[in-house]
């Protein structure tokens, strides 16, 4: 017989798993789909990447339970952000202090996030169907089909509501004709864990250098994890330098902010772009995190947004499902999403293509800009906030 759900969240990864957990414990009966068991992301480097979580998204996290979890995973605490152009005078330091709050914010492997959500999950009242494989499906008046794949056998789901939580290559999307905005940034991000000369200090820093950004953030391990964006034919020779070379490198770049820096681990490379889908509601379909827009890692968001995405979805869920027509509950949510995905993806994008040039007196305006930031605690704060995943109110998921 048919299995019947009111919502199918298709990709069990960080955003829908989030979103699993905030519609568990309702009357609604959901499905995840997930092509991955959690096991093989736990084999893949890609998994090992450092995610910068905004002190917004540690307060989100928190309502849904799994907080302590991966306090006890090894979040590391960022009490400040430090922020420098190559070559330039200027600089700025953001710091939790005074933000008066205890951290602006954490960093945690990506891996330990799936593994607590999926974790949580596994306790409540979802059904997990893993590994699985959304093939098609069809809306009707009344529903959607889903038709799916488990190994070699082909079977069919009817839900009210499907959710594209399946990332940059969304199916969802594209099943659903939702046209995605590319921006391809002829840069790639090399990722590995560095060894410093000084102590770890809580710091996370963020250099702009002419061939793309440099982030540091502090790992459980002691160590920092550095994701290091620059055009593709860079990337290729510094993937293939020795460990010395590549260390040497990457303090050429950097700096002395950390002292002596050495790496002796793997190294993972990725493409950077944006893409985004600028509409992301269709009839009885939605998207939410990459599905619905995959950022530059520049500014540490993709992930934070898409928790928000998946917050705000099950907020207006919550209080409107039964009451009004599904689309209509879909309408409010875009409506809602508007403004942080606006503000989020034009700060990402900006960020990039200011940071990652020489031209004319672009260094010069930018080193102005850092100052300026720094001297006007006006600029400081609005800059913190953002960083803090607090520039527009966050979904509430429970009554607390
Ligand atoms: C180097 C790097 C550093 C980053 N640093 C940060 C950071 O500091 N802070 C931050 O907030 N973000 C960061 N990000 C971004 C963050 O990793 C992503 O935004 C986040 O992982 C997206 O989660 P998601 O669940 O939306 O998508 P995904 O992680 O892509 O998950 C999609 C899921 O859907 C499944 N799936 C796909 N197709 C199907 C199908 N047809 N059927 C069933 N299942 C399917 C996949 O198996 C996968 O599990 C970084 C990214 C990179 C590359």
């Amino acid at each position: 017989m048919q299995a019947k759900y009111d919502i199918i969240i298709v990709g069990g990864g960080m955003a829908g798993s989030c979103l699993a957990l905030a519609l568990a414990n309702t009357s609604l009966r959901i499905a995840v789909i997930e092509a991955a068991p959690l096991s093989r992301k736990q084999n893949d480097d890609a998994g090992k990447r450092a995610i910068a979580l905004s002190w917004g998204s540690r307060c989100l996290l928190k309502q849904l339970n799994v907080w302590n979890e991966l306090q006890e995973a090894g979040a590391v605490v960022i009490k400040q952000i430090h922020i420098s152009d190559q070559g330039g005078f200027g600089k700025t330091r953001l710091s939790a202090a005074e933000q008066k709050v205890e951290a602006l914010g954490y960093v945690v492997e990506a891996v330990k996030i799936e593994a607590a959500l999926s974790e949580k999950l596994a306790s409540l009242d979802v059904d997990m169907i893993c590994p699985a494989e959304l093939l098609t499906y069809t809306v009707s008046s009344e529903g959607v089909e889903v038709t799916i794949k488990q190994g070699n056998e082909e079977s069919s789901l009817f839900c009210r509501l499907i959710v594209g939580a399946d990332g940059g290559q969304s199916v969802v999307a594209s099943l659903a004709g939702l046209e995605r905005c590319e921006q391809a940034y002829n840069q790639q991000a090399i990722t590995a864990l560095i060894q410093t000369e000084s102590e770890q200090q809580q710091i996370a820093y963020e250099r702009f250098t002419p061939e793309g950004p440099i982030a540091m953030l502090p790992h459980v391990t002691g160590a920092y994890s550095l994701v290091w964006a620059m055009p593709p034919t860079q990337a290729k020779e510094i993937m293939a330098l020795s460990n010395e070379a590549f260390a040497s490198a990457l303090q050429a770049g950097f700096g002395h902010w950390l002292g002596g820096l050495s790496i002796d681990g793997p190294r993972q490379c990725f493409p950077l772009n944006l893409s985004y889908v600028r509409h992301p509601i269709s009839d009885r379909v939605v998207l939410i995190g990459n599905a619905a827009q995959q950022l530059h890692p520049i500014a540490g968001q993709g992930f934070n947004l898409g928790l928000r995405d998946a917050a705000l979805l099950a907020d207006v869920v919550r209080t409107k499902w039964g009451e009004v027509a599904v689309n209509e509950i879909l309408k409010v949510y875009a409506d809602r999403r508007k403004v942080d995905k606006h503000l989020i993806v034009g700060f990402t994008d900006k960020l990039v293509k200011t940071f990652s040039t020489n031209h004319g007196g672009v260094s010069f305006i930018r080193n102005s800009g850092l100052l300026l930031i720094d001297k006007l605690p006006v600029l400081k704060n609005q800059l913190a906030i953002q960083a803090m995943g607090l520039a527009t109110r966050l979904a509430r998921l429970n009554k607390g």
